[in-house]
């Protein structure tokens, strides 16, 4: 195996071995201590390659600025995620690498958790490769540990080969899975970057720079209680306005009714009683004005609701959680043209896809600061199941690499 390869595995290994699930319930940032364990250890591990400049905010962002050989470059930024996601499964990680043949991947004796390529057509594409996989029992973490990987290889090959490039900025951030909340807290002042990239999701030469506008309604209902013997009149049952509420969103787009650059309602959450109902909606658009007109729609559903419903209290809340990247590209679209320079330049088809979903890049694009985002490499987030190749690990470190040439 190639030298870089190994240090690319050993640095993942490193971080993956860190366990740092973010935690949905908690509104403190970072939400668990294993997020800033590992964003001491990035800290303390710039330090010891003679990087001085880094800072750990209260928060648990990890901050670092790799001073250029070129002052007159122009300024980099990389961002990572530092949390891994907790979708019930286990919060250790115990990654392997298996070499796919085309035969089923057996990931765990024990549990008999097997992959193949029936389940799993996108294996085709990796035959005769490498493959890190995790054990079947938790997430592989690339999301995002691959990126943290390629970014603290990068620092260290560039110090070590005495290559050549402008000012470097690295944010390592929290709670990306929580609704990137560790992205939103990102002081910019800090990070005074000219265009920069998150390193997150997905195969072999995937760019994106479109994603949802994302925010979250919730309908508060309190009814009106009383025994059925003597409820004539008089009961107001607030599960069933949470019905009629619902019954509106049908005709809207659900996600599993719609792809591509379709918007949808999401109902993702209902509590009811006899006295009070709550219904938590997700709504999405990629285009602002369809997103706009999403939440005007909800707002008249709530006036509708409180028509047929006098007698219950009714109300409408409505926030903005992030928005499309697109929306802050403005005329400077270098970080974007950088990128698929490089990618031209290494023979890696560029695959642009407007991501049903947010970056961190989302939350930055809200404050003005226009970040695509360049693939990791690996399959299957939030899955038992993800993977990670790893010559397209190689690729993503070396697309990270040739973006600081380009100008030095
Ligand atoms: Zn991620």
């Amino acid at each position: 195996m190639k030298e870089i390869e190994q240090k690319l595995i050993a640095n993942f290994k490193r971080y993956v071995a860190i366990s740092s699930q973010s935690d949905g319930s908690v509104s403190t940032l970072p939400s668990s201590e294993g997020q800033r364990t590992l964003a001491t250890l990035l800290c303390n591990e710039l330090n010891s390659i003679g990087y001085s400049e880094t800072e750990l905010l209260e928060t648990g962002i990890a901050l670092a600025r790799l001073p250029g050989t070129n002052p007159n470059a122009k300024k980099i930024g990389f961002i990572a995620h530092l949390d891994t996601v907790d979708v019930g499964l286990s919060p250790d990680i115990s990654p392997q690498i298996l070499r796919y043949e085309g035969e089923p991947l057996c990931l765990n004796a024990d549990e008999n958790i097997m992959i193949d390529e029936i389940s799993h057509p996108e294996l085709s594409k990796y035959l005769g490769q490498d493959i890190l996989f995790s054990d079947g029992t938790s997430v592989l973490g690339a999301d995002d540990k691959s990126a943290i990987a390629v970014m603290m290889t990068l620092a260290h090959e560039i110090k070590a080969a005495n290559i050549e490039h402008g000012d470097i900025y690295f944010a390592f951030v929290p709670d990306e899975e929580t609704g990137l909340r560790g992205a939103k807290a990102l002081p910019l002042e800090k990070f005074p970057v000219d265009y920069c990239y998150t390193i997150d999701c997905c195969e072999r030469g995937e760019v994106i720079y479109e994603t949802f506008n994302a925010g979250t309604a919730v309908l508060d209902i309190s009814g009106i209680t009383a025994h059925p013997m003597s409820a004539k009149n008089v009961l107001v049952n607030p599960n069933l306005i949470a019905a009629d509420f619902i019954d509106l969103l049908r005709d809207h787009g659900l996600p599993e009714q719609t792809e591509g650059r379709e918007g949808y309602f999401w109902v993702t959450d209902i509590q009811g009683n006899q006295n009070t109902a709550k219904v938590v909606v997700a709504i999405r658009d990629f285009v602002q004005s369809q997103y706009d007109d999403r939440k005007a729609y909800l707002q008249s559903v709530e006036t509708l609701l409180k028509h047929k419903h006098p007698k219950a209290d009714i109300s409408l809340t409505l926030t903005d959680v992030y928005s499309n990247i697109a929306q802050a590209m403005g005329e400077d679209i270098e970080a974007l043209t950088r990128l698929y320079r490089v990618l031209e330049e290494m023979e890696i088809p560029a695959k642009t896809i407007a991501m049903r979903g947010g970056t961190d890049g989302s939350a930055l694009s809200v404050k003005g600061l226009f970040t695509p985002n360049f693939f990791t490499g690996a399959h299957n987030f939030h899955s038992r199941f993800e993977f990670l190749p790893i010559p397209s690990f190689v690729d993503s470190y070396r697309v990270a690499l040739n973006l600081i040439k380009v100008d030095a």
